[in-house]
Order: structure tokens, then sequence, then C-alpha cells
């Protein structure tokens, strides 16, 4: 089995729901690198810490202060292999652009996303989920390379 490289993110009204959710699937989780963003990795943490087995857990900053950036950029880098964002339908964020932000690198870079637990749950219990499964990534070699009106170059971009 593949490590995986799993981030797990959840606004303040569905930290509850991503918290059952890890402990109901800890055996599974606990092999691979854990990604939190900062208060959703502190909650994480301590159910790790109960359970008493070795983990890898990276906190990164609390979402709204920079956390979401930080896992965008680890996902544009190919760092992250699944993730699981239960973000809130009810309530507006005061980073709702980094939300949207985040959502739309993971969807350019064909990440499984799950944003609600059934999803994490298929995800999770998915026989991919245990192969070194590699997500395509559309070529964006002719955006990359494209003219841009009134600049010309040869110089082509990967
Ligand atoms: P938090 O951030 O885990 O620091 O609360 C979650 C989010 O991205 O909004």
């Amino acid at each position: 089995m593949k490590r995986k490289n799993i981030a797990l993110v959840a606004h303040d009204n569905r930290k509850k729901d991503l918290i059952e959710w890890v402990e109901w699937n800890l055996k599974v989780l606990i092999p691979h690198r854990l990604y939190c963003t900062g208060t959703t990795g502190k909650l994480v943490e301590e159910v790790l810490i109960k359970n008493d087995e070795p983990y890898e857990l990276i906190k990164l900053k609390s979402g709204p202060l920079g956390g979401d950036q930080q896992l965008g950029a680890l996902i544009a880098e190919g760092k992250i292999d699944v993730f699981i964002f239960l973000w809130d339908p009810m309530e507006p964020q005061p980073h709702d652009v980094d939300v949207k932000a985040l959502l739309r690198i993971a969807t350019l870079y064909n990440i499984p996303t799950a944003m609600n637990r059934s999803t994490a749950d298929f995800i999770i219990t998915s026989p991919l989920f245990k192969t070194d499964y590699k997500p395509v990534v559309k070529d964006y070699s002719e955006y990359l390379n494209r003219l841009v009106q009134g600049i010309t170059t040869d110089n082509k971009q990967k």
C-alpha cells in the first residue's frame, strides 16, 4: 500500500462531523501522512494522541490565517493525494475567497476531494485508496504557450 498524503480540513460548524469521521476511520488513516489546517489539526491530534500509536500530522496555519493557501500550494506542488474538506454550507466565512481558491486548485489538479461525510466514506473505502493512484491532470501546455497579445516569445513553459 502506498502511504498517502491526506489533507483534512473542517469549518467550525463541521469540525464535530470531521472528528467523528476521523475516530471512525482511525485505523485506516493512521498509516498515512496527515495534513490539517491549524484548528482542525489540534482537534485531530487529540484523537491521534488518545490512540497511542505513532502518527504523522502536519499542522498548517489556521485556515483563515493562510492555512487554506498553504494547502493550496501543497496541492499545486503535487504533495496531496486525498482531500477531505467539510466546509460549512450555512454560514459565510471571513476567508471565503481562500475557500474558493482551495476548491478551485483541488479541482484543477484532479485531487479526490470529499466535501461531505458520505463522499469521504466512499473515498476511504474505494479499492483505489489502497493503490498508487495518480490523478490525470489535463494538459495545459497550449495555455502555457499561448501567445499573449502584443508580446511574442519562443520561450516554452512547462
Ligand atoms: P481551521 O481552518 O482548521 O484553522 O479552523 C479551517 C478552514 O480552512 O477554514
